[in-house]
């Protein structure tokens, strides 16, 4: 059930402290997985396939898996193109989602360096009102900080004192979170003369005076019955809002459009997959993604959701943009009879003035894993064959790091980031095309397939940084599997479903505990430095777990990172060594910023643990380190001697289910119900990270009437748990409750044991 409750669920069991600071790692010089040693430049095929899911041991290890140079401008109204593409050399704003248009992440700032890093300390911070996962990066200008926390809530702040100037909350409809993945988390801003722009959860995109945070305009951007939600932060082009939205789980087809900044009137709409041929193609790009679909893709949306990465280069007048998974995963469903499924999990450049097409890069042609290619997309100017060459940089949830001509997207080169890549065998050196593992097609071969990297994908929304400087990368990474497994024939996709025709009970985490240790030990993460020119790691430090921060690369050789484990650090960005870190009491997972005043530089970071990780991946949820959600916006200084309050204490709760009394055939059949309406909310196999309830622990499960009050009356939809009555049936109901009740059995019986 995807109770997404507002109120705070800190009941915890067991708090997990890393005091030990990870230490610098040569490039892949240990990792953990003896028996999946990748052969040397290439990425390990067929090793896993002749394993089965449970043998292995693997359950759901994720599930789906954005002034002049003169100085400060004196208002928001000097923000305009020429200001963000000025602010290349200025670093005392930091104007927009990933700073400039082309989403370096990279600040000039260097009066906090590797020498004095040591000495920053706590400015000032704020609490948030709301505790779900926060993924905001704060813009900067003339001296106010807006940010974004999760319901798509907007914030303005004193950015040197701290003090809050105004707060705007769109009121997002709690059941809204029904229709999302990943947590109701929203990435940022937008600021535009004297506007402040976000779009919210619920698909409507706002312009507030930045002056006051009224509303000045707004228009809803998707249609309110269908299942889009957005939480991505606007980009401002030429006067244009530009913005995408979320959803290829959900029965959506995906698009990105432009709004007029001062009028909110619509200006484009570029759909990303085509619709149905019979009513006409939208353009020639549509006409040609068509013949890449087989039988009535249309019927099930396609997907290709614009949920994030946009970036802009002025002078070749192009927007880049990523797109999503084609959906459902499932492509025997989604495209029976094969394609590539233009333009899913690609990278699309269009014209800014028309949303026109001009061309596209398909990473993962054909896509089955939920490989969306829609994380950060850098342009950078790097010498390629001894030419200085504008590129893309480009490392998706797919494990490889690709280069392309952001020209012409002709593909340059590309490798695997991550250790190990289980689903292809590598690139083609011309087309970049994959070499799949045939044994990946898990929907062709009817058996299931465990991919490295899976569906949290090696790298995902978390903001990736480049660093002119040094050259380097700097990317949180991901070490994470998935157990692949197609839904039985006759899958049909439903109102309320998670709608990726999988089999949810077969991709669930096995109850063994030799099981759920292999799966832990095999899923972490780490922060690697990529040679995006010898498609090499140049260093990489290992983390506690996976779904750590975005980065920040700064001209005092540093680069800055929050974890998953509750802390906020400074490495060298030219050898990753480790020069500052302290704790923040919460996961991180948002991006840090940077900006100045008067002077003195600043370091932004919003913490606030949750999103998918946190919410879906069940016993592995806790792995990266904090289970508890405390949002805040934290603002660092060198000599800074703010102090936080100390953190409240995490409870541990033994568990005291009903006995079982439903027979194993029914809690089985409600285990595959739960993999496919709860586990995406409340966590695989009924394990909760923290953030949602635990079903486990839940007293609605001692009784069918109460369940049944929850699960089909919605008695808790104020928090986002609808009633699920249109999908699921009281039989069902009771099956699923069985399930969490043996499932909180198994659970129980280790905890005992545990404590002999
Ligand atoms: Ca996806």
């Amino acid at each position: 059930m995807r109770t997404c409750s507002s109120s705070s669920i800190i009941e915890c069991a067991g708090e997990r402290r890393f005091g030990v600071a990870p230490k610098p790692v040569a490039p892949y010089a240990r990792h953990r997985r003896e028996s999946v040693k990748p052969k040397s430049g290439q990425a390990a095929a067929g090793v896993e396939h002749t394993m089965s899911i449970r043998k292995l041991g693997l359950g759901l290890f994720a599930v789906l898996a954005l002034a002049g140079c003169q100085g400060r401008p004196s208002s928001t109204k000097s923000v305009d193109d020429a200001a963000i593409t000025r602010a290349d050399k200025d670093g005392v704003n930091w104007l927009s989602y990933g700073r400039t248009h082309d989403e370096q992440r990279f600040s000039p700032l260097d009066k906090v360096n590797d020498t004095n890093v040591g000495r920053l300390g706590l400015a000032w911070y704020a609490d948030l009102d709301t505790n779900r996962g926060q993924e905001a990066t704060p813009i900067e200008v003339d001296g106010k900080l807006y940010v974004t926390t999760a319901w798509s809530m907007v914030k303005a702040f004193d950015a040197k004192t701290g003090a809050l100037l105004w707060s705007y909350d769109p009121q997002v409809p709690r059941e809204v979170l029904i229709k999302t993945c990943c947590d109701a988390v929203n990435r940022g801003v937008a600021v535009w003369h004297d506007k402040v722009y976000v779009a919210t959860l619920d698909g409507r995109l706002v312009a507030l005076d930045a002056a006051t945070g009224k509303v000045a305009w707004w228009k809803t951007t998707v249609d309110p019955s269908s299942k889009y939600v957005i939480t991505g932060a606007p980009r401002i082009i030429k006067g244009k809002v530009i913005i995408g939205s979320a959803g290829a789980e959900y029965i959506a087809r995906g698009f990105i459009s432009a709004y007029d900044a001062d009028t909110g009137k619509q200006i484009w709409r570029f759909y990303t997959v085509p619709g149905d041929p019979s009513k006409g193609f939208e353009n020639k790009a549509m006409e040609a993604a068509a013949k890449t679909w087989k039988g009535e893709w249309w019927k099930l949306g396609g997907g290709a959701t614009v949920w994030d990465a946009i970036s802009y280069d002025s002078d070749l007048d192009l927007i880049f943009f990523g797109t999503g998974n084609a959906g459902p995963w499932n492509k025997s469903v989604r495209s029976p009879g094969g394609g590539d499924n233009l333009y899913a999990s690609s990278i699309v450049a269009i014209r800014p003035d028309t949303g026109e097409y001009v061309w596209h890069f398909q990473e993962t042609p054909g896509d089955r894993w939920d490989f969306d290619a829609t994380q950060q997309i850098v342009v950078a100017t790097l010498p390629i064959d001894g030419r200085p060459t504008k590129v893309l940089l480009h490392a998706p949830k797919n494990g490889f790091f690709y280069v392309l001509d952001a020209k012409t997207g002709r593909f340059l080169s590309g490798k695997p980031f991550t250790p190990i890549v289980t689903w292809a065998t590598g690139l083609d050196p011309v087309t970049g095309r994959p070499n799949v593992n045939p044994a990946a097609n898990y929907d062709e071969t009817g058996k299931p397939f465990i991919s490295v990297p899976g569906a949290v994908g090696a790298h995902s929304w978390q903001p990736m940084s480049f660093s002119p400087k040094t050259g380097l990368v700097y990317i949180p990474a991901n070490e994470a599997g998935f157990p692949y497994a197609a839904a039985p024939k006759g899958w049909q996709p439903k109102p309320e479903g998670f709608n990726t025709a999988m089999d949810g009970g077969l991709t669930a985490m096995p109850a063994d505990p030799k099981a759920r240790a292999a799966a832990l030990a095999a899923s972490t993460g780490s922060l690697i430095a990529w040679d995006p020119v010898k498609q090499k790691a140049a260093w990489r430090v290992m983390h506690v777990g996976p779904s750590n921060g975005g980065t920040l690369a700064t001209a005092g050789n540093l680069v800055f990172q929050g974890t998953a484990a509750g802390d906020f650090n400074a490495y060298a960005a030219d050898s990753g060594k480790q020069l500052w870190t302290i704790p923040v009491q919460t996961g991180v997972i948002a991006a840090p910023m940077t900006y100045s005043i008067d002077g003195e530089q600043y370091v932004a970071v919003l913490a606030g643990w949750g999103g998918v990780w946190d919410i879906a991946t069940g016993v592995l949820a806790d792995k990266s380190g904090s289970t508890r959600n405390i949002s805040r916006l934290l603002v660092y200084k060198i000599g800074g001697v703010a102090k936080l309050p100390a953190p409240p204490p995490l409870k541990a709760m033994p568990l005291d289910p009903p006995p079982v009394t439903a027979p194993p055939a029914v809690a089985a059949a409600g285990g595959e119900l739960f993999g496919r309406y709860c586990a995406v909310c409340h966590g695989d196999a009924a394990v909760a990270g923290g953030l949602n309830p635990d079903l486990r622990h839940s007293g609605m499960i001692n009784t069918a009437d109460n369940f049944k009050k929850v699960v089909l009356g919605g008695v808790f939809k104020g928090q986002g748990m609808v009633s699920f009555a249109n999908d699921i049936s009281p039989a069902d109901a009771e099956s699923i409750r069985a399930y969490i009740i043996k499932r909180a059995n198994e659970d129980k019986a280790l905890e005992m044991a545990a404590a002999k």
